[in-house]
C-alpha cells in the first residue's frame, strides 16, 4: 500500500516537474518571441513567411526556425547573438548563419532558433586596395562570389581561387574551404583570405588575422560556422586574364589519368585550371549540367559513344589575353598536352570569356531551372582521398560500385596540402596529394526505387562509406555530415581536442551554427 501512494506521490511530482519544465521553456520562447522586435536594430526581423530559410540545395532537411534576421549591420548580428547569450542555456535558442543556403543536409538551418539571412548584410560596401602587383578586397561574408568577380574586374583583378560555382556567399566557403581547379596552386579559398571580422558566440565582435587574434582567425576558417559569424573578410586578389583556353582530353585507363594529373599539379610550367570527371556509361559525354563546355568540334563531341565504358576526362584551363602572343601560348599548351598519355583522338578544345569560364555552372543552373530540374533532392557526397590510395578506391567504386550508372557529375581531381594550413580546422588526408572526389548525384523526386530514387543514391553513398572505412583508406568527407558526436571526433581524429577547446572558448553555450548537429546547446559533453 505504502509503496502505491510513493509511486503516485512520484508520478504526481513528475508530472509537476515536466509541466513546470514546459511551462518556464513556453515562457523562454514567448519572452524571445517579445523581446527579439524591441531590439533596437537597423535591419528587422520576420517570424512568418520564413521557409525559405528551412530549405536548402539538398532537399532532404527542414527545421523551421523561430525568426529570420535580416540584418543592415554587424552590429544588428551582434545584439541578436548577445541577446541570446544573455538568455543563457535555459532558452534553448541557437543561432544560423544562412549564406546561399546550398549546403546539403540543413547545415545553415535552426530549428526552432535565429537563423540570420547574411546576403541581407551589403554594408559597407566593397573596399579594393591594390599595390603594385598585390590587390585584395573587403567584403561582406554575405558576398556571393560572382559579385566580387564583377566587381574586382573593373580594375582588371580577380580573386586567386574559387569554387566552381559562384553562386555561393564568402562566409559559406570559408566555413568549409572552397575548392577548384585552382586549388593545386593557390589552395582552397580558406588560403588565400587576409582577415576577418567575426562575431563570437557571445556576440562580441574581433578583427583577426595571423598576426591579431589567430587562434580565431584559424578556428574560424573551415570552422563549418561553429566559432563566429565571418561578417567580413580580406580577400587577396591577382591580375584577372581576360580569355580562357578550355580543354578536355580522355583516358580509358584510371592510373594514367590521375598519373597525368599529378605530373601536371607537381610541374612548375602548368595549366591555371586542373581537374577531372568520370564519365561512366554515357553519350555525348563532354557535357553535363555542371557546365557549359562547348568545343569548337561540337559534332564530334556530342556522338562520342562511351560505350559502356568508364572513362575519365581531364579538364584544363589555361589564361591568357589576347594583347599577348597567342602563337606562343598555344605552342606551351601543345607542348604541356604533348607529355600526357590520353587517348589521342580525344582532344577537346574551346575559347570562352574569365567570367564565362568562370560562371560555367550558373550557364547550366539556367537550363535546369527552366526544366524544373534544380530544386530536387541533391544526395551528395564529397570525399578527400590521399594520393596512396586512389587507385584502390577508383578500382572499387567506379569499377564495382559504380560501373554501370551515375547520376550526376563525379569529379575527381588532386591537389597540394603545401597549399593548406595546417592550423586551419579544416580537416584533410595525411598525405602531401590529396583527391577531391565529389558524387554530385542528384534524385528524381518521383521516383521511390529506382536507381534515380534517392534511397538509391543514399544507399549508394552509404556503401562507398562503407568500403572506404573498411579498407582504411584514410579518407576525410568534405562538406561532412555525421549523426552522433563520436562520428565527428572521428572525422577530426587528432584536431578534436583543438577544435572542442574552440569551441569552449568562443561559443561557450553552442548557440552558433547548430545544423552540423556537432555539439547541442545545453549538452555540451567535454
Ligand atoms: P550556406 O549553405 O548558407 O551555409 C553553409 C554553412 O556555413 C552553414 O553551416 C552556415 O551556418 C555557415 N555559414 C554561412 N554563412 C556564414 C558566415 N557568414 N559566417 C559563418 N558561418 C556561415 N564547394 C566547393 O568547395 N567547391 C565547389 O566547387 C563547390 N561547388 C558547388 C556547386 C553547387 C551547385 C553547390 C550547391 C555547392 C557547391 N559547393 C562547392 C559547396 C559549397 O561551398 C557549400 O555548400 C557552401 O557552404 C555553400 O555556401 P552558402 O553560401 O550557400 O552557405
Amino acid at each position: 500500500m505504502r509503496s502505491l501512494s510513493f509511486f503516485i506521490r512520484s508520478i504526481s511530482f513528475t508530472i509537476m516537474l515536466l509541466s513546470f519544465l514546459a511551462i518556464q521553456l513556453n515562457l523562454c520562447f514567448s519572452n524571445t518571441q517579445f523581446s527579439l522586435p524591441d531590439l533596437r536594430i537597423d535591419g528587422h526581423f520576420t517570424f512568418t513567411n520564413n521557409e525559405f530559410a528551412a530549405k536548402d540545395y539538398g532537399n532532404q532537411y527542414q527545421f523551421l526556425p523561430f525568426a529570420v534576421l535580416h540584418p543592415e549591420s554587424v552590429s544588428d548580428i551582434s545584439a541578436t547573438v548577445s541577446h541570446v547569450w544573455d538568455l543563457g542555456v535555459g532558452s534553448g535558442l541557437t543561432v544560423a548563419a544562412r549564406g546561399h543556403g546550398h549546403s546539403i543536409q540543413g547545415q545553415a538551418q535552426a530549428h526552432r532558433g535565429i537563423v540570420v539571412n547574411m546576403e541581407s548584410l551589403k554594408k559597407p560596401k566593397m573596399e579594393f586596395e591594390f599595390g603594385f602587383d598585390f590587390g585584395y578586397v573587403d567584403v561582406s561574408g554575405g558576398e556571393l562570389w560572382i559579385n566580387i568577380l564583377k566587381e574586382s574586374l573593373k580594375f582588371g583583378f580577380a580573386p586567386k581561387s574559387w569554387t566552381d560555382y559562384l553562386h555561393l556567399t564568402v562566409g559559406g566557403t570559408l566555413s568549409n574551404a572552397g575548392i577548384s581547379g585552382q586549388a593545386f596552386r593557390h589552395g582552397p579559398q580558406i588560403s588565400n583570405v587576409q582577415q576577418l571580422e567575426v562575431v563570437t558566440g557571445k556576440g562580441e565582435v574581433v578583427t583577426c588575422s595571423e598576426e591579431k587574434n589567430a587562434d580565431l582567425f584559424n578556428g574560424v576558417l573551415g570552422g563549418l560556422g561553429q566559432f563566429g559569424i565571418i561578417t567580413r573578410a580580406r580577400i587577396l586578389l591577382e591580375p584577372a586574364a581576360e580569355m580562357v583556353k578550355w580543354i578536355r582530353v580522355l583516358y580509358s585507363d584510371f592510373s594514367t589519368f590521375t598519373r597525368d594529373q599529378e605530373r601536371l599539379i607537381s610541374a612548375k610550367k602548368s595549366f591555371d585550371y586542373i581537374e577531372g570527371l568520370v564519365i561512366i556509361n554515357r553519350t555525348g559525354l563532354l557535357n553535363n549540367w555542371r557546365s557549359s563546355f562547348n568545343p569548337k568540334d561540337d559534332d564530334e563531341a556530342s556522338q562520342f559513344k562511351s560505350e559502356g565504358k568508364t572513362l575519365f576526362c581531364l579538364e584544363l584551363a589555361k589564361y591568357f589575353n589576347p594583347s599577348d602572343n597567342t602563337g606562343e601560348i598555344y605552342e606551351e599548351i601543345e607542348s604541356m598536352l604533348s607529355e600526357l598519355r590520353y587517348i589521342p583522338s580525344t582532344v577537346f578544345m574551346t575559347e570562352v570569356t574569365y567570367i564565362e569560364f568562370l560562371d560555367r555552372v550558373h550557364t547550366a543552373e539556367i537550363k535546369l531551372q527552366a526544366k524544373g530540374l534544380w530544386d530536387v533532392p541533391h544526395p551528395w557526397l564529397n570525399l578527400l582521398v590521399p594520393s596512396s590510395k586512389i587507385q584502390r578506391f577508383g578500382d572499387e567504386v567506379f569499377g564495382k560500385i559504380l560501373a554501370d550508372t551515375s547520376n550526376g557529375p563525379v569529379l575527381v581531381y588532386p591537389v597540394n596540402k603545401s597549399k593548406w594550413s595546417n592550423r586551419s580546422s579544416a580537416v584533410i588526408p595525411d598525405e602531401d596529394i590529396f583527391y577531391l572526389v565529389a558524387f554530385l548525384s542528384q534524385a528524381n523526386p518521383l521516383s521511390t526505387k529506382g536507381k534515380d530514387s534517392l534511397q538509391h543514391l543514399l544507399s549508394q553513398n552509404k556503401k562507398i562509406l562503407d568500403f572506404c572505412k573498411e579498407a582504411h583508406l584514410g579518407v576525410k568527407q568534405y562538406l561532412p555530415h555525421f549523426h552522433t558526436q563520436d562520428e565527428w571526433r572521428a572525422h577530426f581524429g587528432q584536431t578534436w581536442e583543438t577544435f572542442q577547446r574552440r569551441k569552449m572558448a568562443y561559443d561557450p553555450l553552442a548557440i552558433l551554427a547548430p545544423g552540423h548537429r556537432i555539439f547541442q546547446k545545453g549538452i555540451f559533453d567535454l
